[in-house]
């Protein structure tokens, strides 16, 4: 079956069709500036890549745009839209009614709605793009794919925060964990690629992108992560902070006059190596910087390398022992150097990296060196094409 999967955003619609049996990307692409002025772009599997300038102002132009597209006599990759059998929807936050994906009815929209000030940000943005589908694909069946999902087995002692218990039953606040379809898809393959039953293996996922967290997958099961309520906690991130002393909001607040929309703004936007740097959030800047002698991109990527460094060590605590670490997202699958640096913290572990290996980008390798205790990997992670198997496991 062909199965689109959709990841939408407040004023994008990222997409994908992809071939379920053979797994292959037929199209792909993003619309940008919806509700400004409009941009699609449009990559077939065998064709050029088209950039389309055209009026979007609302999610639904957009889907239409993209399935005139994919029906294009000249250049689509579908005879007609009867064609897609399917839409898989990434849907960041399930709060605790979601434990797994599920088909997308009235019932769950609104139970995602009831989610949303969990993600104000987030589930909104994707519930646009839930309904701009069903009124031009009235007849398809669709399914949410949810990013906290995967955590959802997480015992209480990691999910609970040290405050009174009540918030928790009055209003959920507890640590969720996000990139749940990343970690999943990331440590079912590192078990497939090491030969060994997936629910007998101890892996810690470092998903290292722009936004990145780390998860402890024990026997198949999440069972702690770095991001928390929302996905600011944990690892320094592009430009979040990750874990900061909550008295720190407080003391800015005061030295800089700022509200709290000030201060999360400060924390979400501008901090991370971004906010250490000075410079920029992409990893290649601060690469070049610190090669130019600067002090402040070096030191963003070590407080970077330092914070994952830990945050592995804890979760090896976690699980008593770790068999494989996976590097995976934009940083972890290309930078080499960041990888190295992680490592070089983890000797205490049995973890010997083979230097040849890790000059590797973007592809499966085995990074480690065959004597080393713990398997170190580099698997490059696949979100859509993990949404598109959820997708087809419910609705196939
Ligand atoms: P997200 O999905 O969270 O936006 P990605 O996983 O796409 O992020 O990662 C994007 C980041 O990956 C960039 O900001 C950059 O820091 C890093 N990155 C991408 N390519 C490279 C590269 N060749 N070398 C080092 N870092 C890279």
């Amino acid at each position: 079956m062909n199965v689109l999967v959709i990841n939408c955003g407040s004023s994008s619609l990222k997409y994908q069709v992809i071939h379920s049996d053979s797994e292959e990307v037929l199209a792909k692409g993003i619309c940008e500036r919806i509700g400004i002025d409009g941009r699609l772009v449009y990559q077939p599997k065998d064709g050029e890549k088209e950039v389309t300038e055209a009026a979007m102002p609302t999610h639904t132009e957009a889907v239409r745009m993209v399935l005139e597209a994919l029906v294009n006599p000249r250049t689509g990759v579908l005879k007609s839209l009867d064609e897609i059998n399917a839409v898989g929807h990434r849907l960041v936050h399930g709060g605790e009614k979601f434990a797994a994906s599920t088909l997308l009815t009235e019932e769950v929209i609104q139970a995602v709605e009831e989610c949303s000030d969990l993600a104000p940000l987030h589930n909104p943005a994707n519930l646009i793009g839930v309904r701009a589908c069903q009124e031009v694909l009235k007849d398809v069946p669709m399914v949410a794919v949810f990013d906290t999902a995967f955590h959802q087995t997480m015992p209480k002692e990691a999910y609970l925060y040290g405050i009174p218990y009540e918030y928790y039953e009055k209003y959920k606040v507890r640590k969720y964990g996000f990139h749940g379809t990343s970690h999943s898809y990331v440590s079912k393959r590192a078990a497939e690629l090491l030969n060994k039953p997936y629910d007998d293996l101890k892996t810690i996922v470092c998903h290292l992108g722009n936004g990145a967290s780390i998860c402890a997958v024990k026997n198949g099961k999440s069972v702690d992560t770095s991001m928390g309520l929302t996905p600011l906690e944990g690892l320094v991130m592009g430009t979040r902070s990750g874990d900061i002393d909550p008295s720190a909001i407080e003391f800015l607040a005061k030295k800089e006059n700022l509200d709290m929309a000030g201060i999360m703004n400060i924390l979400n936007k501008e901090s991370g190596v971004y906010g250490l740097s000075g410079i920029s959030s992409d990893f290649r800047d601060l690469e070049a910087a610190s090669n130019e002698g600067n002090e402040r991109a070096a030191a963003a990527r070590e407080v970077f390398c330092y914070r994952t460094a830990k945050y592995v060590g804890s979760y090896a605590a976690a699980m008593n022992g770790v068999d494989a670490i996976c590097f995976t997202a934009g940083v972890g699958e290309n930078d080499g150097k960041v990888r190295e640096m992680i490592c070089s913290y983890l000797g205490y572990l049995g973890i010997r990296l083979d230097s040849e290996a890790n000059q590797k980008r973007g592809e499966e390798v085995m990074l480690s060196t065959p004597d080393s205790k713990v398997a170190v990997m580099l698997i490059p992670t696949n979100e859509e094409l993990a949404i598109c198997r959820e997708t087809v496991a419910i609705v196939g």
